[in-house]
């Protein structure tokens, strides 16, 4: 079962290595464990909806409580405290798209808003529930998961928005095919989710990100259904599925979606190679992207990052014979860590392999063996860590932006000292260290944990989080960066948007979801940062 109040599916615990709490704690000090508030106590002190029952509504508190919140770090700090603060005052779980046009009309009726929910994985606050004067439907779309139609020929498959990345994967697995879209949220987010969240998985550089995915769709709108049709290309004028990726749930509710798939490659390989220095990183990150080699994947850590993922690994015998044979080639504790997914048919893997290599070895990189693997096994473990860190009395949460290769550095630098030294009035200290997830080949997106300790106090840790986080964001706004590269604007990115589109884009926004909602039906917040009604 889904963790109400964490990360991920309850049976799995994760535990930190004592190496991660020994670092950590010389890092930014010890950490107190919280008093977590339980699902009872939360439950208890729901106040009652403000929809009188209805077969299409849900109204029991459990379920409203399960679907307040999202993935955000102060959603985290509601959850875990128990100060929720708002809960939606109905759960719908419709299961096909005349279920969902049949919401529109309740809504009408009761002046409710409605906020669709995928998988509820927002970093961002998409799917938080805030206090207003308006009862909230949250509208799980859960019960419209499955494969409806393929066409394997033309290789289009059909999906209920709320199928997730396990249950796409799995039904395309018997035909041969894969969408190859594999965000980090994989075993929770929605099909649904990242098409209107313009996500990006982790392989976006060979599989391409979700808006090369999506080919089409349904989507019922408070103004009825419309349809996208799956065209591989067209010159008809302007590309409406642009106005519906990244839409966050503003211009209704997104059905169906209709994604590209592609044959299953043959092999698979996450090739490792350890750079002496982080310049030397850089250059071998661009060069890999672009070098129009097939390569599914290029990530590249800070020297920081590097460090802090070797002593997560712990102190097992392989990291340690590891470490020795990285001291022997000569590569210090400034290294960077470089992993490269070659994904495709083999005579292909096998010559984009050499040619990594000897771009690796342009860079005095060191093959890492082992490493490439194990990062494939642990790729949707880690989020798990953040609940074990919780537990430890750790607050930890991730950032990330793009920019061209140009600025990239210069960001690097500004983002790492702003978050590092955010809370030095507080006289508290952050661990802050980034990797490259994604490079392209005009430049890079920019992946940044942070973590600090949790205050005695949960809105002392939201105010440490809202300082820290204010102050990332303006330096990736005072850099000409974006705001976000794949998780969205959320309520958290609201006030930043309009910096990145300017006043006429921001209004054009305004306008197609006014003319897509004009009543006001989908709940506000999202994108525009509107106060709640
Ligand atoms: C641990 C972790 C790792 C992550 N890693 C990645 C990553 O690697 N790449 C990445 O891109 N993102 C990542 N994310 C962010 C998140 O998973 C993505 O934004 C994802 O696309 C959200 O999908 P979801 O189904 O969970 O949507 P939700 O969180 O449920 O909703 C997100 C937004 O979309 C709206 N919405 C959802 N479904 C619909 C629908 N059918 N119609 C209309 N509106 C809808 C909601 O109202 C909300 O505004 C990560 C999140 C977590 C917690």
């Amino acid at each position: 079962m889904r963790r109400w109040n964490g990360w991920g599916d309850d049976s799995i615990e994760t535990s930190l290595p004592p190496r991660a709490l020994e670092l950590l704690g010389a890092l930014v000090g010890p950490g107190t464990p919280p008093r977590d508030a339980t699902l009872d106590e939360v439950v208890a002190a729901v106040p009652a909806s403000r929809l009188v029952p209805d077969a299409r509504l849900d109204l029991d508190p459990g379920a409203r409580v399960r679907h307040a919140r999202g993935q955000s770090l102060p959603d985290w700090v509601a959850l875990r405290s128990g100060r929720l603060g708002a809960v939606p005052d109905a759960v719908a779980t419709p299961a096909s798209a005349a279920d969902v046009a049949d919401l529109f009309p309740l809504a009408a009726r009761t002046g409710a808003a409605l906020l669709p929910y995928g998988g509820g994985t927002s970093v961002v606050g998409g799917v938080t529930v805030r206090p207003s004067d308006r009862p909230v439907i949250t509208v799980d779309l859960g019960a419209t998961s499955g494969l409806r139609a393929l066409d394997a020929t033309s290789g289009l498959a059909t999906f209920g928005a709320g199928t997730s990345g396990p249950q796409l994967e799995a039904a395309l697995e018997p035909h041969g095919l894969t969408l190859g879209h594999f965000p980090q949220s994989f075993e929770a987010s929605t099909v649904g989710g990242w098409v209107v969240t313009r996500s990006a998985g982790q392989q976006s550089r060979g599989f391409g990100r979700i808006e090369d995915l999506f080919a089409g769709g349904h989507l019922e709108t408070p103004r009825g259904g419309y349809d996208l049709a799956p065209y591989p290309a067209s010159a008809a004028g302007p590309d409406l599925r642009e106005v519906v990726l990244g839409s966050e749930g503003r211009l209704g509710i997104l059905t169906d979606v209709v994604v590209r798939a592609t044959a299953r490659a043959r092999l698979e390989r996450f090739n490792a190679y350890l750079v002496p220095d982080w310049e030397r990183a850089l250059v071998l990150a661009r060069r890999l992207a672009q070098s129009g080699l097939p390569l599914s994947m290029v990530r590249v850590s800070t020297p920081l990052e590097t460090a802090t993922t070797f002593a997560l690994a712990g102190d097992s015998r392989a990291t340690g014979l590891l470490r020795r044979y990285l001291g022997w080639r000569g590569l210090g504790p400034e290294r960077c860590l470089a992993i490269v997914g070659l994904t495709g048919n083999p005579a292909v893997v096998g010559s984009a392999a050499r040619a990594v290599d000897d771009l690796a070895r342009g860079s005095r990189g060191v093959a890492g063996p082992g490493i490439g693997s194990a990062w494939r096994r642990g790729r949707f473990a880690a989020p798990y860590l953040r609940n074990a860190l919780w537990d430890a009395g750790y607050a930890v949460d991730t950032l990330e932006t793009a920019t061209d290769w140009t600025r990239l550095p210069d960001l690097a630098v500004a983002l790492a000292r702003s978050l590092r030294h955010g809370l030095e009035a507080a006289g508290e200290r952050v661990h802050a260290f980034s990797h490259l997830s994604h490079a392209y080949p005009t430049g890079s997106s920019l992946y940044t944990t942070y973590v600090f300790r949790l205050a005695g106090d949960p809105d002392e840790t939201l105010e440490r989080w809202r300082t820290l986080k204010t102050g990332a964001s303006r330096v990736i706004v005072e850099h000409g960066a974006t705001i976000s590269h794949q998780h969205g604007v959320g309520l958290d990115h609201a006030p930043y948007l309009i910096a990145e589109k300017g006043a006429l884009g921001f209004e054009t926004i305004e306008a197609v979801i006014r003319t897509f909602d004009p009543d006001g039906r989908m709940a506000r917040g999202a994108l525009l940062g509107e106060a709640a009604p």
